[in-house]
């Protein structure tokens, strides 16, 4: 178990250090919203294109915890590629996941790293804070997302 620990620290530290998709995406009707999460401080801005109801490209800007930066980064990596509808049951199971329930880990794949935070609370916003961001940004209610 501590090796799969290590392991897991590994690549949120990976992608702590060197995020992936951290720009900002130059087309038109790229979609963006910002995401605020008070009690840690972090901060995110979450871009969206989509071509028809396809996430073309997702990516991410902003600063903030290791926990935060590291789940923005592995959620671009996942979703990328997927419908909206999809993206949202991702959530779905990555929010349960980190809640302390059963998450669907085939889903999930490389985002179960994350499963850790379960056991710290007030980490769990900082894990989330991105994927609120991106569903605002979906939704498109121009609004900045406050885990609070
Ligand atoms: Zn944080």
């Amino acid at each position: 178990m501590s090796d799969l620990r290590e392991l897991y620290q590994q690549v949120i530290l990976d992608h702590n250090r060197a995020p992936r998709n951290f720009r900002k995406p130059e087309e038109d009707e790229t979609r963006a919203a910002d995401g605020h999460n008070p009690l840690c401080g972090d901060r995110v801005t979450v871009y969206v294109v989509l071509d028809g109801d396809v996430i073309r490209d997702v990516a991410f800007q902003g600063s903030g915890c290791a926990i935060s930066t590291a789940s923005a980064s592995l959620m671009t990596e996942r979703l990328k590629g997927k419908t909206v509808a999809e993206a949202r049951e991702i959530f779905a199971s990555f929010h349960s996941l980190v809640m302390g329930k059963d998450g669907d880990r085939e889903q999930l794949g490389k985002l179960a790293v994350l499963e850790g935070v379960r056991e710290f609370p007030m980490r769990v916003k900082c894990a989330t804070l991105a994927w609120h961001t991106l569903q605002a940004a979906l939704d498109k209610t121009g609004e900045t997302v406050t885990t609070e």
